[in-house]
């Protein structure tokens, strides 16, 4: 079977030394050395000024939300994964949602000025795919009415937007280290901020508002993660560039492969100087189209994932302020297809070939 993505593992006995070490510590978690290594690592790998490792991305969006003192109405990305929106819900804030660009997948920021009003607190969007949203437009958005941006960074690591991380751009950035992303630490997530006093918040708030063992500066949650997680981050970190140069491979192969067919592929932002290949949509003429294809590899145990789909103003929680939106359109239409460094040329060039026996049969 071929799924859409598989985890990257290192090799067992590169992770068993870092095992090792734990024992002879005997400590497992609260910031050991491990943690404190790869947040240092991560920080200069991706050029960020404060980085804070935590358990999983939905934690490091609930925590962005309280640190940035967002309570009530968020303009935000109808098309991303759940956990965008449902961090929102769950930290008390109501999601407006905001159309999004075809193509491009990102948050329309015509859009976003449309939503604005004197109740808008802040803006939550998602580097989609890993492809960056229009961060400079964003950002004088933001400027001109006083609300703070928050970026669901989940699929963005390792992306640079004009010679810097794109982690570097609104007030606070989230990733999620999950086993299905580019990066990962088996659960796992992180959270971005230039700005020191949000540095400050987001810290204690992610070890229970501890200031000392006795004293607390506010309100806090366990977002902490352990030296196991931190152990895989430290196997894999070393070989992000190499990992990413074989999924580029993989999507070339792809895209060649597939040329006659009427599709259509992610338009990659304008001003973006490293994109990471953290995901390889397929954009179908109809959605018949798509779930024929869909069927057709699960046939041959090919399992590609609707992401995303359905289109978040669609969920039942939310009030659905957006009707025949573009997100709706399009997450009917958009198909991942399997995509990961291990990924053998046979195995893409079989997907293809089954691909294009749905479209010759569709003739
Ligand atoms: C994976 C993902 C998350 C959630 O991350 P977890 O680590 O699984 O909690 C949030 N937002 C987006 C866009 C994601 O893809």
């Amino acid at each position: 079977m071929i799924n859409v993505t598989k985890s990257y593992l290192p090799s067992l006995s590169e992770y068993v030394t870092y095992l090792e070490g734990i024992w002879e510590r005997g400590q497992l978690t609260n910031h050991g050395p491990l943690v404190l290594e790869l947040e240092e690592r991560i920080k200069q790998y991706l050029g960020v000024r404060h980085f804070f490792f935590v358990n999983n991305g939905t934690i490091a969006l609930q925590i962005a939300i309280k640190a940035a003192n967002l309570k009530g109405e968020v303009i935000t990305t109808p098309f991303s994964y759940v956990a965008t929106t449902s961090s929102l819900v769950w930290e008390g804030c109501k999601p407006i949602f905001a159309d999004i660009k075809t193509g491009y997948c990102t948050i329309d920021p015509k859009s976003i000025e449309k939503e604005l009003t004197n109740q808008t607190e802040g803006i939550l969007a998602t580097h989609v795919y890993g492809n960056p949203c229009d961060v400079d437009v964003i950002a004088e958005i933001a400027r001109n009415n006083n609300v703070k941006v928050i970026y669901d960074a989940a699929h963005a690591f390792g992306v640079e937007y004009k010679g810097q991380s794109v982690l570097n751009y609104g007030d606070i950035s989230t990733l999620s280290f999950h086993a299905t992303k580019l990066f990962h630490t088996i659960e796992g997530g992180g959270i971005v901020t230039s700005d020191d006093e949000l540095a400050h918040r987001i810290s204690y708030m992610r070890n229970f508002g501890h200031n000392g063992p006795e004293e607390f500066f506010g309100v806090g949650v366990n977002g902490k993660s352990s030296e196991f997680q931190a152990a895989m981050g430290l196997c894999l970190l070393p070989r992000m560039n190499e990992i990413i140069d074989l999924r580029k491979s993989i999507c070339e192969r792809y895209r060649k492969n597939l040329i006659n067919l009427p599709l259509e592929y992610l338009k990659i932002q304008e001003g973006t100087t490293r994109y990471n290949f953290s995901y390889f949509p397929v954009i179908f003429e109809t959605e018949e189209m798509l779930i024929r294809v869909l069927n057709t590899l699960k046939n041959n145990n090919i399992i590609g994932r609707r992401y995303f789909y359905p289109s978040l103003n669609t969920l039942d929680y939310v009030t659905n302020n957006l009707h025949n939106s573009n997100s709706e359109n399009l997450s009917s239409r958009v198909l991942c297809l399997p995509l990961y460094p291990d990924l053998k040329l046979e195995d893409i060039d079989t997907i293809s070939s089954i691909i294009q026996s749905v479209f010759r049969h569709n003739e």
